[in-house]
């Protein structure tokens, strides 16, 4: 098994590790609920992309589910 020939000293492993943090996410706000959302993606509050539903966010909830989102998104 290879072995380090040298010891690295804490300055070089945390050198290193400086570039290790995450980054914060991109958010942009979306043109028709605006909600925080990712950038290129199909609004998943709204449904909407480039002024297009593109899908229905109403589909396949349930009378309750569906009421509470609508109170969701008078918001
Ligand atoms: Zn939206």
């Amino acid at each position: 098994m290879a072995l380090p020939a040298r010891h690295h000293s804490r300055s070089r492993v945390n050198k290193g590790r400086s570039h290790l943090a995450l980054k914060p996410v991109n958010l942009i706000k979306c043109p028709h609920c605006g909600r925080k959302i990712l950038p290129h993606r199909v609004c998943p509050y709204c449904g909407y992309y480039k002024n297009q539903e593109i899908i229905d966010v109403y589909k396949g909830l349930t009378k309750k589910e569906k009421k509470q989102k609508e109170k969701e998104m008078e918001k």
